[in-house]
């Protein structure tokens, strides 16, 4: 059973009643007199070296929210040390040993949901929707991964062989794990890295996003007070080319996990092979150029909600999220304009007021970078429409930008804007060329009542995760196993039931009596 037969997804809260609302209202306002502390935990105490950086919220940039340290090259030693010599204990606790910590950090994640919810809105600038989702996604992780170390790291496998001998397979921890997570998803990524590097019998070493420390640093007390020993997971705060290149770099890292941008998954790269030592996994869930075929069949009230939701939920800040939309020729007028009214009916504002749908971008950077996309389309982009947005933090309205082909995007733009291709759904092929000579291979949306229609896309564009009839966005733990090919990463899918294998060592064992 791929699923696990008794495990259940997290149920989250219900944002609907008001209750719940004020709840996640009232967490948000107990941080108002704290002030949170994230930076190098080692074997379970947090040391603070050198200046602390102060942080503010992407939403209102006079909102001090906590403060950070980084990593030195000290704390990369000392984690790496402890995290080594603690690791055979924990793989010889085979994954029976293991799974009930992790359940007991799926618990604690949901135990202190609020509290969590409300820092990634001020942390990550996440609308309480994105932040339940993301506690929920970690639990899930955390569940997950301990039912396949159950299944798939308890006994050894017995295989056949020559009469008098004994043939067994099992599967092991590598060592020492370097878990390099990002900023979108700064809790449930964050924690799934971890849960299946600890499921597999490593140690951790974790590098949150340099923009989202303050949440991991909660979830790593979690990790402790949950069961976890201190040993075993260490949180190395700071950027990735002096903190994330350490990592990476040292000798005892017997394998990498990263979620982030394609360019950083190129690095990584050039530093595993320059090294000495160990040949070790890399696993990089990385970015996408997504793209939703419709076609004339489609209903268009059913496209314009799973388009707003797949470009702009989250402020399209999900490596999932749709990029391209192919509107066909003869109904694209009329589904631009819907999309225009349901844009302009969006609310962008304070991640931390309920009635916000679309939360700021991480940073100035990014706010600028998107910025300067628009720029650069021009005059080549028609039908340009941007919803308002408010000052005083790092928001950026939604867009909708219009462009010849697919051939005008190249690369990823991570943000809330969707560009929209009309084309001729009688001939894809054409169409889709661009987008997959591009190389990306991560989701793929398509709106149609023709099965065949459907199929012919997924044959056409190759995609980790493709999505008829719905948005493209938010796959489920458990459900939808997530992660892409080429540009977009190596697998396994997280959330799979092949998630655990990179993270192991497998050894065979023949015995003649
Ligand atoms: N798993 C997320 C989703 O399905 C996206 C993860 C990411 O952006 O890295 O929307």
């Amino acid at each position: 059973d791929l699923y696990g037969p008794s495990r259940r997804n997290s149920t989250g809260m219900d944002l609907s009643t008001a209750a719940d609302r004020q709840a996640l209202t009232a967490a948000v306002a107990a941080l108002n007199s704290e002030t949170l502390e994230a930076g190098p935990i080692i074997d379970g105490k947090l040391v603070k070296v050198g200046a602390a950086d102060d942080r503010a919220s992407p939403a209102d940039l006079s909102c001090r929210l906590g403060r950070v340290w980084s990593a030195t090259p000290a704390e990369v030693e000392a984690a790496y040390v402890a995290a080594k010599a603690a690791q055979p204990a924990w793989d010889a606790l085979g994954g029976e040993g293991r799974a009930p910590i992790l359940r007991a950090m799926a618990d604690a994640l949901e135990t202190h949901r609020e509290r969590l919810v409300a820092i990634c809105a001020r942390e990550a600038g996440k609308t309480f929707a994105d932040g339940v989702a993301e506690v929920r996604e970690a639990a899930d992780f955390c569940r997950y991964y301990a039912y396949l170390a159950e299944t798939q790291f308890a006994a050894p496998d017995t295989l056949r062989g020559p009469v008098g001998e004994t043939n067994r397979l099992s599967l092991h921890g590598r060592g020492v794990f370097a878990c390099i997570s990002p900023w979108n998803f700064p809790l449930a990524i964050f924690t799934g890295q971890i849960a299946a590097a600890l499921a597999a019998g490593n140690a951790v070493v974790a590098k949150p996003a340099e923009q989202t420390p303050l949440v991991a640093a909660e979830a790593v007390r979690l990790f402790h007070a949950a069961g976890l020993p201190a040993a075993l997971l260490h949180l190395l705060p700071g950027d990735g080319p002096t903190v994330g290149q350490a990592l990476v770099a040292h000798a005892a890292c017997a394998g990498v996990a990263f979620t982030g941008g394609t360019e950083t998954a190129w690095a990584i790269n050039r530093t595993l092979a320059a090294r000495q030592g160990p040949i070790v996994p890399f696993i990089a869930e990385t970015g996408g150029l997504n793209a939703m075929f419709v076609d004339t069949t489609a209903l268009r009230e059913q496209v314009i909600d799973d388009v707003v939701a797949s470009a702009f939920g989250s402020a399209g800040q999900r490596c999932s999220a749709l990029r391209i939309l192919f509107a066909p020729n003869d109904t694209a007028d009329a589904l631009i304009e819907g999309l225009k009214g349901a844009m302009d009916t969006l609310v962008v504002g304070d991640p931390a007021d309920p009635r916000t749908d679309i939360g700021p971008v991480i940073d100035e950077e990014a706010r600028a970078g998107l910025a300067a996309h628009l720029e650069r389309l021009g005059t080549g982009a028609r039908g340009l429409h941007q919803c308002e947005a408010p000052a005083g933090g790092h928001f950026f309205g939604p867009v909708l930008a219009e462009i010849p082909t697919a051939g005008f995007l190249q690369r990823e733009v991570f943000g809330p804007i969707l560009h929209v291709v009309r084309y001729d759904s009688a001939n894809l092929a054409e169409a889709a060329r661009p987008l997959v000579e591009a190389g990306y291979g991560l989701t793929l949306g398509v709106h149609s009542r023709l099965e065949s229609f459907a199929e012919e896309v997924q044959r056409t564009v190759p995609a980790g995760n493709a999505y008829v009839n719905r948005s493209m966005i938010g796959a489920v733990v458990g459900v939808q196993p997530f992660g892409g090919e080429g540009l977009s990463g190596t697998g396994p899918k997280a959330g799979g039931p092949h998630a655990l294998l990179r993270y192991a060592v497998e050894r065979a064992v023949s015995v003649n009596i």
